[in-house]
Parts: C-alpha cells; sequence; structure tokens
C-alpha cells in the first residue's frame, strides 16, 4: 500500500524549509517513470480542514476507479495519508504520494504569513492542477491569501506570455447553501462567477485581487461539497462511514480531477515536463525560495 512521503519539512525552530532531494529522486528518478510526462494534483490550504482526508479517497479513486464501488465499504479504513480528529498538526510542508502522479501540498495556520506562502508558492508551481481547499465559504481573507502566495510564487518564475499556472479549484468544504447553489461543479462554477465578479462598485483592492487570481491560472473552477456527516467530525475512530450526499459528491468530485481523459500534464512554460525535469525545477525554486 502507498503511504506518504514528505519532500518539503519545515524547521520547527527557525521555520526554514527544506527539500529532501534525495526522497524526491527516489520517486521521481526511478527508470520506469523518469521520462514519462506527468500530472500533479496538489491539495493546499489550512491544516485540520480535511486534506488528508480528501487524498484517501483521491487513491481509493485511483486504483479502483475501474470499478463502481471505489468509495469503499463503510467499514473499510482509510490507507495512505494520517489524518485524524482534534486539533494537533500533522502536516507541515509537502507530502507526496509515491503513485507517479498525486502530490499534496499542505500549510499550516500556525505557520508564519511567509512559510505559508513559501509552500502554498512551491505546490502552485510543481503542480499542473492546485485545489485550494477551504471551509464553508470564500473568503475575502482567501482571496487575498491566493494572491500573496501566486505573487510570491511567479517573482520566481520567468516572465512569459501566457499564465504562469495551470489549473486552480476552489474546493469548499461544508458548503450549506444548496438551495442558493447547488452541491457539485456546476454550482460551484456560479457562486464562483459571482464571488471573482469584478464590478466598478468594488473596492479597487478588491478589483485589483480578482484581476490577479484570474491572470495567474489558466483555468479556473469551484466545487462544492456537502458536510460528510457528524461521525466523520467528531470520531477520530471513524474509518469511512459517510453520508450519502457526502459520497453522491465524491464520485462526482473524484472523475473531475483524476479520470484519465481529465488529468492535466505538467508544463513549465507552455511545454510539458517529464519527472527528472520536475526534480531539477523542484531544486531550483528551493534555491530561489530560499535566498
Ligand atoms: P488536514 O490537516 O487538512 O489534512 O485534515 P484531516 O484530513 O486530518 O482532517 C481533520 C479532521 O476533519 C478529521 O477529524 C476529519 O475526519 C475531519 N474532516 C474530513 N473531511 C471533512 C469535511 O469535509 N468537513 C468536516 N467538517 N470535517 C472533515
Amino acid at each position: 500500500m502507498p503511504g506518504p512521503v514528505q519532500i518539503v519539512r519545515a524547521n520547527e525552530s527557525d521555520g526554514i524549509f527544506q527539500l529532501d532531494v534525495a526522497a524526491l529522486e527516489k520517486i521521481l528518478l526511478q527508470d520506469h517513470v523518469k521520462d514519462m510526462n506527468l500530472v500533479v494534483v496538489s491539495v493546499a490550504g489550512a491544516f485540520r480542514k480535511g486534506k488528508s482526508f480528501l487524498l484517501d479517497f483521491m487513491l481509493r479513486y485511483m486504483y479502483n476507479q475501474h470499478s463502481d464501488t471505489w468509495i469503499g465499504g463503510d467499514h473499510e479504513p482509510l490507507i495512505g495519508f494520517k489524518w485524524r480528529g482534534g486539533c494537533e498538526r500533522e502536516t507541515t510542508g509537502i507530502q507526496v504520494v509515491n503513485f507517479s502522479t498525486l502530490t499534496c501540498g499542505a500549510f499550516d495556520s500556525q505557520s508564519t504569513i511567509k512559510d505559508s506562502a513559501t509552500v502554498f508558492a512551491l505546490s502552485t508551481m510543481t503542480s499542473s492542477v492546485q485545489v485550494y481547499n477551504l471551509s464553508h465559504n470564500i473568503q475575502e481573507d482567501d482571496l487575498q491569501h491566493l494572491q500573496l502566495f501566486t505573487e510570491y510564487g511567479r517573482l520566481a518564475m520567468e516572465e512569459t506570455e501566457s499564465k504562469p499556472f495551470q489549473s486552480l479549484m476552489f474546493l469548499i468544504r461544508d458548503w450549506s447553501s444548496p438551495y442558493e447553489y447547488d452541491y457539485g461543479l456546476k454550482g460551484g462554477q456560479a457562486f464562483l462567477q459571482k464571488r471573482l465578479q469584478v464590478k466598478n462598485c468594488q473596492h479597487e483592492e478588491l478589483q485589483n485581487v480578482r484581476k490577479h487570481i484570474d491572470s495567474c491560472f489558466s483555468k479556473i473552477s469551484c466545487f462544492l461539497l456537502p458536510h460528510p456527516g457528524l461521525k466523520v467530525a467528531t470520531n477520530p475512530k471513524f474509518d469511512g462511514r459517510l453520508k450519502d450526499d457526502f459520497k453522491t459528491q465524491l464520485a462526482e468530485l473524484m472523475p473531475v480531477l483524476l479520470a484519465p481523459d481529465q488529468l492535466v500534464e505538467k508544463q513549465i512554460g507552455g511545454s510539458k515536463i517529464t519527472c527528472k525535469d520536475l526534480v531539477e525545477y523542484f531544486k531550483v525554486l528551493q534555491r530561489f525560495l530560499s535566498s
């Protein structure tokens, strides 16, 4: 069974991030993958918001997508990423699943904003799909953070004509207004359009944040996910029992991110890159971001 490998680590005392080159190379320089193009899906956001939990279902989908029962039985323990209730930190930095296509970025609300910006920037620059994991809504703060993180990332990239990053998905957990905007991608798109709308009557700062985000990503989408059920959020021994509407939406979300005909291959400056290229890119970015 796969497990996560930490490739970017935060030093607890000084907050400096360190890339574990050997761990990264062990995954990406394997003979059967090193010269292949790759898809990098990243899930980033504040801690304790269900990222690892979601990544477990991504693994289930990738290993069993040809089966109708990929979500698994109610009593099947989750695999892969470690998730748990409570409020202790688990994931700081970036973890990668050894499946040649999936990575996970995470930032931690306890970290300073600079550390968060570094991890978010790194995960945005190295992924082809960035999932911005949010709770309940898209707040003005969330957009401002995104602007900061992407601005930081853009500094590290060469100026090009094309938009610097590929696909961004706002994933809103615990969406509680399905009567206003329905769960799923369609409701999400309508909600996002409203939220990212630039209006003359808006304060200039609000307009600029929206224009900036639009200028950074080739594609922006949004998915509204229901609450998974109180058993998930409160029971540390929870082993997978989910509310039906959550399961229905998960079954819609996973193919959007991971079905073979939906996969977005990682590009840099408009060209597809290989796993080997990504290792080199990480090394360059690490040098830049730590200088
Ligand atoms: P991470 O730190 O973002 O990786 O968060 P975890 O995946 O470890 O999850 C933290 C807690 O949130 C666990 O108790 C999960 O069962 C719970 N959880 C997972 N998904 C959701 C969700 O969509 N909504 C809510 N309210 N809780 C969730």
